[in-house]
């Protein structure tokens, strides 16, 4: 992968530009996505932003949601976008499998490809990029980038806005240890510029329904256990359970952090079962890495503090397998 700013020629001429992110997209990977899509067309550039799947009721107020593409909703438009692109960017993912959908037809582009991304051991299938797990978020890494093209004074009230969400929701509300003075920069610089932030909180925290609400007092009261010789927290959700309380998509986000602000609990898994799979989030404090254990123990990978992996057995073999493989462990 070359450095990304050896493809700042390609950009120099309006080109038509491609832009994805991971399935089931977050603050960060809409944030930056977005971010990203209003700089390149404020460039003179016709882009296309694609999300893999529908966004999460507590992203639908940003600015650009009108212009995104869902590639299960719209699957014949996305395609036409990327055969029509010139040129494609990936952020906030670095391995094609992240997208879910897209995974095949991103394998078989054979425009450019360029990468904006912070998680670790990116697969070698860029060819311009940058990847630094030491960003706190894809977001901050758009901001980088508009810099590095000399483009500060563009970034506008829209940008600023897509910028703040992902550094916002990857950073824990700015209290992560990735939360560098770098970050902390950046906001004043967004704050300059005019940036309102308020609203932006109340549409990512608060806008729960109130069925979201009793649903995680049923997870905490009844699903979550801590294994105090561990140092480890455990929820575990069933599809029967998410049917029973109407769980929407994004409801589940952030549970995995709830057994971290128990005191001494510094490694917190959720299993949730879903449609044909079951999928693993984990969170940890301090030096436990959870980026090994889903790449070594459930297909995944991640940041050293954030990551997520699956596994293809049942819900209830996933469970007891995890069980097993944390008293073998000892996180601590
Ligand atoms: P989450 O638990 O929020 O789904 O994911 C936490 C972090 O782990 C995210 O940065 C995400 O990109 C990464 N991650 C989640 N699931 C997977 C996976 O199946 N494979 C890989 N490589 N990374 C994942
Ligand atoms: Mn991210």
């Amino acid at each position: 992968m070359l450095p990304i700013r050896e493809a700042f020629p390609l950009l120099e001429t309006p080109k038509k530009i491609f832009i994805t992110t991971h399935h089931k997209p977050d603050g960060d990977a809409i944030g930056s996505m977005l971010g990203l899509y209003h700089y390149l067309v404020k460039k003179g550039h016709e882009v296309t932003p694609v999300s893999p799947c529908e966004l999460p009721d507590f992203l639908m107020w940003m600015p650009g949601v009108d212009y995104l593409l869902n590639y299960e909703a719209e699957p014949k438009l996305a395609q036409e976008a990327l055969n029509d692109a010139d040129l494609i960017f990936c952020v906030d993912f670095n391995d094609f499998s992240r997208t879910k959908h897209l995974t095949d037809l991103l394998a078989a582009a054979t425009q450019p490809k360029i990468l904006i991304d912070h998680h670790l051991m990116p697969a070698p299938v860029w060819d311009y990029g940058t990847s630094e797990p030491s960003k706190s978020s894809t977001a901050e890494m758009v901001y980088d980038f508009i810099n590095l093209c000399g483009d500060n004074a563009l970034i506008d009230n829209d940008i600023a806005e897509c910028i703040y969400t992902g550094v916002l929701t990857d950073t824990g509300s700015f209290r992560f240890s990735i939360t560098t003075a770098a970050v902390h920069s950046l906001i004043a610089d967004l704050k300059n510029k005019g940036l309102e932030h308020s609203h932006i909180h109340e549409h990512i925290y608060d806008s729960w329904s109130a069925s979201r609400m009793r649903f995680l007092g049923y997870v905490l009261l009844e699903r979550m256990e801590i294994f105090p010789k561990y140092n480890a927290g455990l929820i575990t959700l069933s599809k029967k359970e998410l049917k029973l309380f109407n769980v929407q998509s994004g409801d589940t986000e952030g549970l995995v952090n709830y057994p971290l602000s128990i005191a001494n609990v510094e490694f917190a898994t959720l299993i949730t079962e879903r449609g044909d799979e079951v999928k693993l989030s984990f969170r940890s404090k301090g030096d436990f890495d959870v980026s090994s254990f889903a790449r070594e123990h459930f297909e995944g990978g991640g940041h050293f503090n954030a990551s997520g992996g699956r596994s293809k057995t049942s819900f209830n073999e996933t469970v007891a397998r995890f069980k097993e493989i944390l008293s073998d462990i000892h996180p601590r």
